[in-house]
């Protein structure tokens, strides 16, 4: 069988993971292992605040975090939501993929099967986070007391959600030309309680086909439920198209919903790969087993069309 070299394309915020990944992939490991063990990099870096240990709560000041793993060669899928309490969601997702017979588990039942695999727990509101929770409180009339004897949340989640979320993405291709991808977050800083966004979601924030490729997603996660975001690209992938245009109808496809910040990163079955964003300044990263460092590339910027 062709040999491939290997890749790992990544969101501009997890660039500290990929020299990690990329040790996995040139000892000829698999890209499942490798996407995981990026993703654990970033879930327990307490300075990222939209991705695990550190990332910012619901309007509650609980964190709730969201995880998926998709092998691209078997199609086997993992995911969980609403996850609280756990160090390393992405492997809780990796655990339903390979140790139940079921894709996706949410809130206590994801928290359930964590305890049961034996999960990694811990506190991943940080003393930061919780600050940084009770000043958005503040900033709308609230305390984390008055928060809690609310009977209506809808209120106040009107006033505290801005546009405030983050998200890493993974993709990797390895030698054996095998490609995965995994996706983590704490989803919308201070969301309604059980809000879900697209990172667990698979076909919306994460999709890989080891025949065409990969796509994943980070911002408005609610755009790429409502098209199917990712699974779209690595079907536009699978008829061709290079990764820049798949990367640049994605934005579009976000564009023509609503004005709201989204960005993808692509990479194709060959390790070509491109990322778009419609929000000037936004990068993206990638490494491949014969460079030393991560690049850090600029993303093709596709603005909104005016009406
Ligand atoms: N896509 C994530 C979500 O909607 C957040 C983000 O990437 O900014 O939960």
């Amino acid at each position: 069988m062709a040999r491939s070299v290997p890749v790992i394309v990544a969101s501009g915020n997890g660039a500290s993971a990929l020299p990690s990944g990329l040790r996995i992939l040139v000892r000829g490991g698999s890209a499942l292992d490798a996407v995981e063990a990026c993703a654990k990099i970033i879930e327990a870096d307490p300075t990222d605040t939209s991705v695990g240990r550190g990332g910012k709560p619901n309007v509650l000041g609980e964190v709730e975090l969201d995880a998926s793993i998709v092998d691209g060669t078997t199609h086997r899928t993992g995911a969980v939501a609403a996850l609280r309490g756990y160090l390393y969601p992405i492997s809780v997702a990796r655990a339903v993929m390979e140790r139940t017979p079921h894709v996706f588990i949410v809130g206590e039942g994801a928290a359930r099967l964590a305890r049961e695999i034996g999960a990694e727990r811990t506190q991943n509101l940080t003393p930061s986070t919780r600050k940084l929770w009770v000043e958005r409180l503040r900033s709308v009339g609230e305390t984390p007391a008055s928060i809690r004897r609310r009977a209506k949340l809808l209120p106040v989640v009107r006033k505290t959600v801005r546009e405030e979320r983050g998200t890493v993405n993974f993709l990797a291709l390895d030698a054996r030309g095998d490609i995965a991808s995994a996706v983590t977050t704490s989803g919308w800083a201070y969301k309604y309680p059980g809000r879900v966004g697209d990172s667990p979601i698979v076909g919306a924030g994460n999709y890989c086909d080891t025949r065409y490729g990969a796509a994943a997603c980070t911002g408005y996660g609610e755009l790429a439920i409502r098209n199917v975001t990712a699974k779209t690209a690595v079907d536009r992938l699978a008829t061709g198209m290079p990764p820049d245009m798949v990367a640049r109808a994605a934005i579009a496809d976000a564009n023509a919903l609503e004005d709201a910040a989204f960005n993808i990163v692509v990479l194709s079955a060959k390790g070509a790969h491109a990322a778009a964003t419609n929000r000037k300044g936004r990068r993206y990263v990638w490494m491949t087993g014969a460079m030393r460092e991560p690049t850090i590339a600029p993303r093709i910027l596709v603005g909104r069309a005016r009406r």
